[in-house]
């Protein structure tokens, strides 16, 4: 296959949605707003069901040769398309700030994160398993690629949680159609459109639309996988879409990770990390602390350490300003469930040790960082995600008493404990209902461990081997030897 793999893009131009190495125009176009400024971007595509249709028949007729060409091939190109973006870093980094409203170092992180993923996944073969070998036959396990996948993506990481599905579809011989999120359209156009002069027609394609093209896709009779990422009443409503033509689906939702401090730990030492992560990205990110529980022994030490290093370090602003961590929220709707947070936290007297405001009468989406001092546990601000950059401390005074609470909500994505003593630290950590669990850390992603939710925060894994297998149908391949001789 030949590969050039260094073309450039142009951020300003959004030509169609991308079908069959093509760019497709669409009747009408719509946009989204920068939500530091709240000035427009640029129109980008409105795709009609009819443009799903005729890019399901394309992927339908690409799987046919791209299923049969060898993880050799398909390597190659996964890592050309990772060169050519990392060509074109600089200006998607610019355009994810732009879209996102995510701070530009954090942008750095998701490309970062971007190129290494796709260079990982590369390397990543789901070979036949032997599952009994005699003198009389062999049964192999194999991995057959399913077809048509659909990935439906959300706002707050375009890029990584895009290609972080294309990747594994790709790499195990599938063909994808990738939906961006109706906020966040630009990345992940701009992404597939690298990808067109280094995939065949028809392997990977992307659609932007409204609200209509993500229930047009898990409804389709041939798409044969949704792999989404969002919110847990969003995951419901696919999940029970994808059940009426028996589609397989992978879910990646909500979560409201509890953070658990033991009253051994080094305050100064952990509490950079615990700070980077509640607050990056404005808290708009599905795995970061959401519940931090402090032993009653270190509490009010770690809030009033919390409380300074927070307003030392962790700045508001426009995603471009230097030294940046909490960017705008990224769009109106979820700015107004944030402020509701905040007048809830208020209205209901709550203590408060960081009183972050919701900037309101300047333009942009911000809320600055705020810390609740111990609500109780049924109120809002610990049962919901608030995504946005406010978060409760809560007391606690035994092992079992915190794991009971922490693992008390109906969904379980990441959690972890902080300890010096590990062998508790790791006991603790074992009884934690999450899909991620870590000892001293947060917030650890890699692409070959496989991530995803207990509960309700999501069904199957992706990434890691366990991620690709999900693309993939298990054909136990029966093979009698004697029976001719
Ligand atoms: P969302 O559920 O509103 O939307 C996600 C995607 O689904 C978008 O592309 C949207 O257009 C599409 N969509 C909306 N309705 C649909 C329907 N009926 N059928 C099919 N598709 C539909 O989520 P969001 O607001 O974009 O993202 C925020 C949420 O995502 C948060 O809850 C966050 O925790 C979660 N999230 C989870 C992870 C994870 O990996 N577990 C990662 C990031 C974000």
């Amino acid at each position: 296959m030949a590969v050039i793999s260094k073309p450039s893009i142009d951020i300003q131009s959004y030509p169609g949605n991308i079908i069959n190495g093509k760019f497709v125009p669409t009747a009408k176009t719509r946009n989204t707003i920068d939500p530091a400024t709240e000035k427009p971007l640029w129109p980008a595509p409105f795709a009609t069901k009819e443009d799903l249709d005729v890019a399901v028949k394309h992927a339908k007729n690409a799987f046919k040769t791209w299923s049969q060409t060898t993880f050799q091939e398909r390597s190659e190109l996964m890592l050309a398309y990772a060169d050519a973006i990392e060509a074109n870093r600089e200006e998607l980094e610019k355009l994810d700030t732009m879209e996102t409203g995510k701070p530009a170092l954090v942008s750095k992180t998701e490309f970062n994160n971007v190129i290494q993923w796709l260079r990982a996944f590369a390397t990543m073969e789901l070979k036949d398993e032997i599952l009994e070998e005699n003198d009389e036959r062999t049964v192999y396990g194999t991995h057959r690629p399913l077809g048509v996948c659909g990935a439906i993506v959300p706002w707050n990481w375009p890029a990584l949680l895009g290609l972080g599905k294309v990747g594994p579809a790709l790499m195990t011989g599938n063909t994808i159609i990738m939906k961006p999120s109706p906020f966040s359209p630009y990345t992940d156009l701009k992404l597939c459109e690298l990808g067109m002069s280094i995939f065949p027609p028809g392997v990977f394609q992307a659609l932007s639309g409204d609200d209509a093209l993500g229930p047009w896709m898990t409804d389709h009779p041939d798409i044969r996988l949704i792999t989404f990422t969002g919110s847990v009443r969003t995951g419901k409503l696919v999940a029970a879409s994808c059940s009426r033509t028996l589609k397989r689906c992978v879910l990646e939702l909500g979560g409201n990770d509890a953070l658990i401090v033991c009253e051994d730990v080094d305050i100064p030492k952990c509490l950079p990390k615990i700070a980077t992560m509640t607050f990056i990205n404005s808290g708009q990110i599905c795995m970061l602390a959401k519940r931090i529980f402090v032993h009653e022994k270190i509490y009010d030490q770690f809030r009033d350490a919390l409380v300074e290093f927070t307003k030392e370090n962790i700045k508001t602003g426009g995603g471009f300003e230097p030294g940046v961590l909490v960017g705008p929220i990224q769009n109106k709707m979820q700015f107004d469930l944030v402020k509701d947070m905040y007048q809830d936290v208020k209205k209901s007297g709550y203590k408060v040790a960081l009183d972050g405001k919701i900037l309101d009468s300047s333009t942009g989406y911000f809320a600055e960082p705020a810390i609740v001092d111990n609500p109780p546990d049924d109120s809002r601000i610990v049962l919901e995600e608030p995504f946005g950059p406010i978060v409760p401390l809560l007391k606690w005074s035994s092992d079992a008493e915190v794991i009971e609470r922490a693992n008390s909500l109906d969904i379980g994505l990441g959690a972890s404990v902080w300890g010096k003593d590990l062998e508790r630290a790791e006991r603790m950590a074992r009884q934690l209902s999450a899909g991620s669990v870590w000892v001293n850390s947060h917030f650890d992603v890699a692409p070959n461990i496989p991530f995803g939710g207990t509960k309700e925060s999501g069904l199957g894994r992706e990434w890691g081997i366990e991620g690709f297998k999900q693309f993939t149908d298990h054909t136990s391949l029966w093979v009698w030897k004697k029976i001719f001789e």
